[in-house]
């Protein structure tokens, strides 16, 4: 069985706990822009339920959960003009799929550089917000 930890930072950012700079929220859907971007779009899609992973999801989340969460997908990636360019979806399961936060979440990526929708240009005060001055600021792999 697998344990959903409370602890974990998405679900700190659904209790509004830390702040996000959203993208789209519904009643079973949060996306916000990646705090460590690897791609000038990098947004997160999560849903509100606490799910460990896209398996956990898969197997346990209702039809209206599943149905909104992929239907979010489909939006956040319309609306943020990905959809005629192209762009990629990953979703981290694991320990050997590098997943670091146990939340399931789906990364959206695309985008060029100089993007007016750049992530990066988005999270700045964020960062800001929840970590200490001298963090370095890109530390992370994906
Ligand atoms: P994963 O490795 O698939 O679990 O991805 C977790 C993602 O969450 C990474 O791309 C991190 O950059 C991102 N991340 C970690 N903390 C935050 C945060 N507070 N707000 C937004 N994104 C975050």
């Amino acid at each position: 069985m697998t344990v959903y930890d409370e602890s974990n930072i998405f679900a700190k950012i659904l209790r509004g706990e830390i702040p996000c700079n959203k993208v789209y929220e519904d009643n079973h859907v949060l996306a916000f822009h990646d705090l460590y971007p690897k791609a000038p779009v990098h947004v997160l899609v999560i849903p509100k339920g606490a799910y460990v992973s896209l398996v956990d999801f898969s197997e346990q989340a209702s039809a209206e959960e599943l149905k909104a969460f992929w239907a979010a997908v489909a939006k956040v990636a319309h609306d943020l003009g990905l959809t005629e360019e192209g762009f990629r979806t990953i979703a981290n399961t694991g320990l050997n799929g590098g997943q670091e936060v146990p939340h399931f979440h789906v990364h959206l990526l695309g985008g060029k550089s100089g993007d007016k929708r750049c992530s990066s240009r988005r999270i700045q005060g964020v960062r800001a917000a929840i970590e200490p001055p001298n963090a370095p600021s890109t530390n992370r792999r994906h």
